[in-house]
């Protein structure tokens, strides 16, 4: 009964996950487009790191067995080789592939741990303790070999790295140096192992283990919708959601220990805010809510004609541009209705070309079309607001009337995020996503009819393929990307003159 590495982290987050993941795999959700989008990405990343540590080779991860990846490891130690990529050992039956194994000088290993996610300076060690476990159990299996480990570093992408065109691994790379922890950790694996192995010796019965805090700490378990809804029966829209603000877990678990799971069950003395009793009041009741006097308050704060702004972006671990950072929001796309006030509509908008960095045009683009003092509506501020304070940082030329555009930004979302206007189904959410399908349902339709891109993820994914595609495809998708984001602010066209229609 083999560990590996991944086994043994998901063992100290619940024991039960991990008698799942052995004998009951079909019960646990497969990962969606995004999280296989940030695991190619996390290979993309570790390929790279290993370019710090050159002349290496590669443990090759298929059609060898375990055996045979030990044995190449082993060998290539034999021969001297200074840095091996997924060196594989295993040692009191745990299995584990070091990212980078590296021979120092004085003939000891250091370890290095590599990870897509982000360091900064404010961080500190505590906030990758998750990723210190994944190198704790690499130290133990080699320690017990007797291998010499020196260092254990967790190998991370640097956030304050700025590219200045000509990508710098020294610098996008940051090494963290864990081993003291990693050191602190060695005494209790043996008993986290030994409890591990009594529960896999026990292959018919499913150990017992109520939900909690764990089972989104350090990740959202992948057996959330087997624990959750179908063996503890919370509904989708549960008390878990009308306290979702803040540090609320504690009081979640005890209301769910006193029997408490459904929105109607919960006491009125446990809505501590206004918001709180509104949405349960809502929900009980089946209710809709127009607040006239809110709606008109914020509809008088617009001016015509009004520009209905937004925004696409992609991000990516390694930045290619001059002037970009690490996951930094890139701005390759926008959309623009300009709505007149005897209801006539202009459409502009702006798409990067594929390969280049979009970010210049975009603004030389954005500025020509939204002349100054006018009224901009976006629908959550805060996303255009920042990416617009970081255009004017990375293009000073600009700066001035991008950051006048900021003092003329009008939210949409605000008369739904205050409950100016809510219905019940929309279940404490504010999203356009689902504000729209109850403020204007034929936009919904609309996008059902959408091809190759029919949400902001499918376009922050398709920007940057677009360079790998031939002629044809670019044209397809494209087109398809323009049509997403026309639609995204026709939509706030239609959410608005709905909105307007509830206060008549
Ligand atoms: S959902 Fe929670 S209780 Fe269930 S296996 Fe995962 S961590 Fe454990």
């Amino acid at each position: 009964m083999k560990l590996s590495k991944s086994l043994y982290t998901r063992g100290l987050q619940c024991v039960k996950s991990l008698w799942l993941k052995k004998y009951n795999k079909d019960v646990l959700t497969e990962p969606d487009d995004y999280a296989k989008a940030i695991f190619a990405a996390g290979n993309k990343v570790g390929d790279l790191a290993c370019e710090l540590f050159p002349n290496g080779k590669e443990i090759p991860y298929e059609g060898t067995t375990f055996e045979e990846k030990v044995a190449l490891t082993q060998k290539w130690i034999d021969e001297d080789l200074r840095n091996i990529y997924e060196a594989t050992f295993e040692y009191d039956d745990v299995l584990v592939m070091v990212d980078i194994l590296h021979k120092t000088e004085s003939n000891s290993f250091e370890i290095y741990e590599v990870k897509s996610s982000s360091w900064n300076s404010k961080k500190k060690i505590k906030d990758i303790e998750k990723y210190i476990h994944d190198a704790s159990i690499q130290f133990y299996v080699l320690k017990g070999l007797g291998y010499n480990i020196s260092k254990c570093s967790i190998t991370m992408i640097n956030s304050d790295y700025v590219c200045d065109g000509n990508l710098d691994l020294n610098q996008l790379f940051i090494h963290i140096d864990v081993t003291k922890e990693v050191i602190e950790l060695q005494d209790n694996i043996p008993t986290y192992l030994k409890t591990f192995k009594k529960y896999l010796s026990n292959k018919e019965n499913e150990p017992e283990k109520q939900i909690g805090e764990h089972c989104f700490k350090p990740y959202k378990c992948d057996a959330y919708d087997y624990c959750w809804k179908h063996q503890n029966k919370i509904p989708d829209y549960s008390m878990f959601n009308v306290f979702n603000k803040g540090n609320t877990i504690k009081k979640k678990m005890r209301l769910f220990n006193d029997g408490i799971v459904n929105v109607e069950d919960i006491p009125d003395d446990e809505l501590t805010t206004e918001e709180q009793k509104l949405v349960v009041d809502s929900w009980i009741n089946k209710g809709l809510i127009i607040n006239k006097e809110g709606i008109n308050e914020f509809i008088n704060k617009l001016t015509y004609p009004i520009y209905h702004l937004d925004f696409e972006t992609f991000t990516n671990p390694v930045p290619e541009f001059k002037n970009q950072k690490p996951y930094q929001q890139i701005c390759f796309q926008y959309s623009l209705h300009i709505e007149h006030e005897n209801g006539d509509l202009e459409h502009k908008e702006f798409l990067g070309k594929e390969g280049t960095d979009p970010r210049e045009e975009f603004v030389k683009s954005m500025i020509s079309n939204i002349p100054s003092n006018v009224c901009i509506l976006v629908y959550n501020e805060n996303f255009e607001k920042t990416r617009i304070k970081e255009l004017a940082k990375d293009y000073p030329e600009y700066r001035e009337k991008l950051l006048s555009m900021l003092e003329n930004i009008v939210d949409l979302a605000e008369p739904f995020r205050k409950k100016d206007y809510y219905d019940y189904t929309l279940k404490g959410k504010y999203s356009i996503k689902l504000v729209m399908p109850l403020m204007a349902p034929h936009m919904a339709d609309a996008y059902k009819k959408l091809n190759l891109v029919q949400n902001g993820g499918d376009a922050m994914n398709t920007f940057p393929k677009l360079i790998d595609m031939n002629e044809e495809d670019i044209k397809k998708y494209r087109e398809a990307l323009l049509a997403y984001c026309h639609l995204d602010t026709l939509a706030m066209v239609e959410v608005l003159k709905s909105l307007k229609e509830k206060v008549r």
